[in-house]
């Protein structure tokens, strides 16, 4: 392909306060439909906007953790437009002064190397309404309006696929480890929006792009991302203009439609919300939110390479998420081998079950504690490694102790040093022939001699003792 791929992603991210921006209704996806509603989110004349303090500290708090530049001085502005969905026909949100300005989060580009992606701005505003189309009728719920958003507007610096992805899923991951958002994308909790344009590979200037919206995956944000590029391209290899157009994608054909065609930029008559004082935070108050921000998805990566002696690979995979990082600490804190031995079977053996079972983490039927132990039992020679991933299934299965599962499954290592010379000596007894042939310099059936043994304790022999005795009987 000739062209570099330019994109840019905007994401809106519901705020998980329990009451709405300007009101005191509670915020809840599971009432009945129009039941959380008053004079201010249904816009009755007259009724006044009070602004919500938690929703400015959690917006804060994001723009700090996304390495923003804090406004001392924001203000609401109203965007101007008309959907059923949105009773006072504009939304409030901030448009010359947003809360946030001039941050980035640092991602794995395509090659596996760190990458700074800039973010514009992270501002404040609502949500409007839900609308549901059906044949002949559209029904409205005004549940969700005024529910607090965040609006966090990356810089056009991603230029793949892969790339989006990772930085949408390391925006969720700040948001969910801040505590702010539920990050849940089915809800609509988060929702991306992705801009893209192609250039000529050397070209300074940016191309026409397009908007792709009704992203709610990880997935349907890689695939826009990919039929978007091979649409713009083949326009463009045809000598065809890209036309600057909202677009919807649809997953399941994997090809988008034309919502609307863009012949000048949207004029949504911006101008300041009357009804809001312009909002001043004190450096005191944002210094304070700084210090009590949690460690953050980098941090933890860095203390877990440090603190726990794993590579890059590990932390970042063990850092996914906040439960993942907190079952790996106990698991590790309680495990008394190397934490990188945790580490393996955590990201190998559980996940793969978790991924199998469709579980999460969070509700793993083998707790940290207990995979330490199971841990524990490898390296006192209770069981052997190699036993131990079917003990784990089991213990995965039933939900039991790895002490539970070690006694039922009846597989104990046997290292009692007598009972195994005793095992031995039989097995050479019955193998009289190799051991002469072994003897007399045939050194390759030390192997086979070895296989015997184990299959003569039913693979329940500690190796390493095994070897020591099977060495001292033969050459001692
Ligand atoms: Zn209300
Ligand atoms: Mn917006």
């Amino acid at each position: 392909m000739n062209y570099e791929v330019i994109i840019g992603l905007e994401i809106h991210a519901q705020l998980a306060t329990k009451t709405k921006a300007w009101c005191s209704c509670e915020i809840s996806t599971k009432a009945f439909e129009n039941t959380k509603v008053c004079p201010v989110c249904s816009a009755q004349p007259g009724a006044l906007p009070v602004l919500n303090e938690k929703a400015v500290e959690y917006a804060i708090s994001s723009a700090l953790a996304l390495n923003c530049k804090i406004n001392p001085h924001s203000s609401f502005d109203r965007k101007n437009y008309f959907y059923p969905d949105l009773p006072k026909g504009f939304q409030i949100t901030q448009f010359p002064s947003p809360i946030g300005t001039d941050g980035y989060i640092s991602i794995k580009d395509s090659n596996g190397n760190e990458k700074k992606v800039g973010i514009e701005r992270v501002q404040m505003e609502e949500d409007t309404g839900k609308s549901t189309h059906m044949a002949g009728a559209s029904l409205i719920n005004l549940n969700r309006c005024g529910t607090p958003l965040i609006e966090i507007v990356g810089k056009p610096d991603i230029r793949d696929a892969k790339e989006a992805s990772e930085y949408y899923k390391k925006i969720q991951s700040i948001l969910v480890y801040l505590g702010v958002s539920h990050g849940n994308m089915q809800e609509g909790n988060l929702r991306c929006d992705v801009n893209l344009s192609l250039r000529k590979k050397g070209d300074t200037k940016f191309g026409t792009r397009t908007e792709v919206k009704n992203l709610n995956s990880f997935k349907s944000v890689e695939k826009a991302i990919e039929h978007e590029i091979q649409r713009q391209a083949a326009l463009l290899d045809s000598g065809k203009k890209v036309e600057q157009q909202t677009l919807l994608f649809n997953i399941d054909t994997g090809t988008t439609k034309v919502m609307r065609t863009k012949s000048n930029a949207d004029d949504y008559r911006y101008f300041p919300e009357p009804d809001l004082l312009p909002l001043i935070v004190s450096e005191a108050q944002i210094k304070k939110l700084k210090e009590n921000l949690p460690e953050l998805p980098d941090a933890k990566i860095k203390r877990f390479m440090q603190q726990y002696s794993i590579p890059y690979y590990d932390a970042d995979v063990l850092t996914s998420s906040k439960e993942l990082a907190q079952y790996f600490e106990t698991a590790a804190g309680a495990y008394k081998g190397e934490a990188k031995k945790a580490s393996n079977w955590i990201m190998v053996e559980l996940l793969k079950l978790i991924n199998e079972s469709g579980s999460d983490i969070a509700k793993s039927p083998v707790p940290a504690l207990e995979l330490a132990n199971l841990l524990n039992f490898v390296l006192d020679d209770t069981i052997s490694g190699k036993i131990a991933k079917d003990v784990m299934q089991k213990m995965y299965d039933e939900r039991i102790s790895a002490a539970k599962a070690i006694e039922k499954m009846g597989v104990k290592q046997i290292s009692d040093t007598s009972a195994l010379e005793e095992m031995i000596k039989k097995t050479l007894t019955e193998h009289a022939a190799e051991v002469d042939r072994y003897r007399k310099g045939e050194v390759k059936l030390y192997g086979f001699l070895v296989g015997q043994t184990m299959k003569n304790t039913k693979g329940q022999g500690n190796p390493k003792l095994i070897n020591d005795i099977l060495k001292k009987l033969l050459d001692g």
